[in-house]
């Protein structure tokens, strides 16, 4: 039996999510889910725009040659679909990066635009295959919060010590305290890897500096590294115990040289930069779930789907009701209502089962007061406070 926090249970029970026949592992968000997936986006947005992120949209269908000149094609052809138009073929990209590499190339770049960091809500598509399929967890398309840095070789600790950062600032804003580091390394066995041997020393060198000065436990994965390049994963612990892969940071130094990437240094010298390869949500479809199952109904506010639910005592009590809603919603806040003739107490019960933070009751009383008596459903406190304020 599933558990009653299951992600899936919740996102059936409450409208959140649901999968079609016609598109096996491929999400559909209901204006519930999606609510909460944008929540996340307009804090991801406004964090990245503090931090001197800049964001970009590449297309979804690229060239299939642009694939085998990333290396795709050779590592990476059997988790990827394709496409044929006009006798040409196309790959529907699994992954952002080689879009952000034709952005820095479209122009001539000097060492005084980097760092420069390169973000992207990037719509993916990956064939996982269907035994592997586990609701929103493992999917075949998500958006991944992806970015790439294209930084001098100088800068690359402070990048990557700014990236944990930013992880650390973003699980805490989501109430998630339990998840770790975990080094990606090159292993010995069959597994190929792309570039020279002493590339590698260095960017697994950098990576656990950057871990150690951070103060961070340095937990070694070998063989668990992407074909391009060493990484540092972060793993959060769902409520079962469960490790899921969330927030990744990759060093590649790969890609520039195959994609002829560079900048001119002070003296006017070309330089091929570093590139950071890194994602903090990692699949906003998966951290949606990894929430679900973590808060179970009860999201942070700021996340919530339904943040207030207005609710009127009486009949007399409806346009006041209507007043309260349309002032929350100018604020810009989720409510929904209930301004019907049914009785309070009915409409109570439909609320317990439904996922709302919190109700908003009115009455004739508080019409007269100007007030609004707030109820908190999680933590079962009930308070009236002045409507000015509560807008406020
Ligand atoms: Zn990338």
């Amino acid at each position: 039996m599933l558990h009653e926090f299951d992600h899936r249970v919740l996102g059936a029970k409450y409208d959140l999510f649901s999968f079609f026949e016609e598109a096996p592992g491929f999400p559909v968000w209901h204006e519930g889910g999606l609510r909460i997936k944008n929540a996340l986006i307009d804090f991801w947005r406004e964090l990245h725009g503090q931090h001197g992120y800049r964001e970009i949209q590449s297309p979804q269908l690229m060239d299939k040659e642009l694939w085998k000149k990333s290396g795709h094609c050779d590592y990476f052809e059997e988790n990827m679909f394709f496409s044929s138009v006009d006798k040409r073929d196309y790959a529907i990209k699994p992954m952002s990066c080689p879009g952000a590499i034709l952005v820095f190339n479209q122009k001539k770049r000097s060492h005084a635009e980097l760092p420069l960091r390169l973000c992207e809500l990037g719509h993916v598509h990956r064939n996982e295959n269907s035994g592997s399929l586990h609701g929103l967890m493992r999917v075949r398309s998500f958006v991944q919060d992806d970015a790439h840095i294209f930084c001098a070789e100088e800068d690359l600790l402070h990048e990557i010590k700014s990236i944990i950062g930013l992880i650390h600032l973003i699980m805490q804003k989501c109430g998630l305290k339990d998840y770790h580091f975990e080094l990606s390394l090159r292993g010995d066995g069959e597994k190929k890897y792309l570039g020279r041997n002493e590339d590698w020393d260095f960017a697994e060198s950098k990576l656990e500096q950057a871990l150690v000065e951070s103060g961070l436990a340095v937990l070694k994965r070998p063989g668990e590294a992407k074909f391009y390049g060493p990484s540092l994963d972060v793993h959060i612990k769902d409520v079962h115990g469960r490790s899921w892969q969330c927030s990744s940071i990759q060093l590649d130094f790969n890609l520039p040289v195959r994609f002829d990437v560079h900048y001119f240094d002070e003296k006017g010298q070309r330089r091929v930069p570093f590139m950071l390869h890194r994602a903090i949500f990692g699949s906003l479809e998966r951290f949606v779930g990894i929430l679900l199952e973590n808060y179970g109904k009860h999201l942070p506010l700021w996340m919530h789907p339904v943040q207030f639910k207005v609710i009127s005592v009486s009949e007399e009590a409806a346009s006041y009701g209507q007043e309260v809603l349309r002032l929350l919603r100018q604020r810009g806040l989720r409510v929904e209502s209930d301004l019907s003739e049914r009785l309070l107490k009915e409409k109570l019960k439909r609320s317990y089962d439904e996922m709302v933070h919190a109700l908003v009751i009115v009455g004739k009383n508080e019409q007269e007061r100007q007030s609004v008596v707030l109820k908190y459903l999680e933590k079962k406190i009930q308070q009236e406070v002045s409507l000015a304020e509560f807008i406020a």
